[in-house]
């Protein structure tokens, strides 16, 4: 039985404290001990924290007590063990950020209508409709849905660059989804600003149209931004897309380099895993800051506290 939750939320509201609310967010979140990573900007709050149910309650009822945040939607999944061995709750200005040339997009304002994931799961493999990922690369290569394409982008701050080979489907409806939703409230936002006339966005992300759904049609896994690295999001039909790194075997395993200066995400097979020692490379392993093999795979980011 798992005896851990996550939640993963965002909201985007303007918050004038923004600042102030990150260091008062972040003393309540160390005086009771929850684990999380947080973002808080002007424009809302988007984050994760991990810890018992106990202790996930306080912190959901913490945050809706402010009345701008009375409606977060909490997305939980149940883990085996906290998913984050730090607390960090940081103040930016921007919670998701695509660069100076949509600084002045705001998803309340305007945004891709939400599909719903049975309505998402309907409409996907319909003629006139295109799946597009808006996450970037290391995560689409983990896993993402049948015939969804992707940007080739490494971080989601290249989006805009590269909207332009999106130019073939400007006829078509675009079906934008991610993780848990947030970043397509603004890429859906800016495709329609470019004039793509039909942009959707999957309501809750890939998370909630695994709860809703079952997963059906997403292949591989869905990479996250916490010790996990990634989650089975699939019930229905599920496959294994990614290639160990090392020797390309195909493998369901994606770990981090032990060589903390290098820290590489990658998909590595077991065998290799323990060959190289957790690292990526023979370099890698032989590197004097390499940290002791942990078959899970994942070490901890070195010098972040
Ligand atoms: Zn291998
Ligand atoms: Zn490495």
């Amino acid at each position: 039985m798992k005896q851990y939750q996550t939640l993963l939320f965002y909201k985007y509201v303007k918050l004038a404290d923004a600042e102030e609310y990150a260091t008062r967010l972040l003393r309540f979140c160390k005086k009771i001990g929850i684990k999380c990573r947080i973002l808080i900007g002007d424009e809302g709050i988007n984050g994760s924290v991990s810890g018992t149910p106990e202790l996930c309650k306080e912190f959901t009822e913490y945050i809706t007590s402010d009345e701008r945040l009375s409606n977060v939607w909490f997305k939980m999944e149940w883990v085996d063990e906290p998913s984050f061995v730090k607390t960090h709750v940081r103040y930016r200005k921007e919670i998701v950020t695509l660069g100076d040339r949509t600084a002045h997009l705001d998803p309340n304002q305007s945004t891709g209508q939400y599909l719903e994931p049975e309505a998402f799961m309907k409409m996907k493999d319909r003629e006139d409709v295109v799946i597009l990922d808006t996450r970037n690369t290391i995560e689409f290569d983990a896993g993402h849905f049948k015939n969804a394409i992707h940007l080739n982008i490494e971080t989601f701050r290249d989006l805009p660059t590269k909207v332009g080979e999106l130019e073939p489907y400007k006829d078509k409806k675009i079906l934008t989804y991610c993780t848990g939703g947030i970043r397509c409230e603004k890429a859906s936002a800016y495709l329609m600003e470019q004039g793509f006339p039909e942009v959707y966005q999957l309501h809750g992300g890939i998370l909630n149209y695994y709860q809703k759904t079952g997963g059906k049609d997403f292949d591989g896994k869905m990479y996250v931004f916490d010790n996990r690295i990634v989650t089975d999001v699939n019930d229905v039909n599920p496959t294994i897309i990614s290639k160990c790194y090392v020797c390309g075997n195909t493998t369901p395993r994606i770990v981090n380099c032990a060589n903390p200066e290098c820290n590489l995400h990658a998909p590595m097979c077991e065998d290799c895993g323990e060959t190289l020692q957790g690292a990526c490379s023979a370099t890698c392993m032989e590197h004097p800051r390499k940290r002791e093999y942990n078959p899970k795979g994942y070490y901890v980011k070195p010098g972040v506290s």
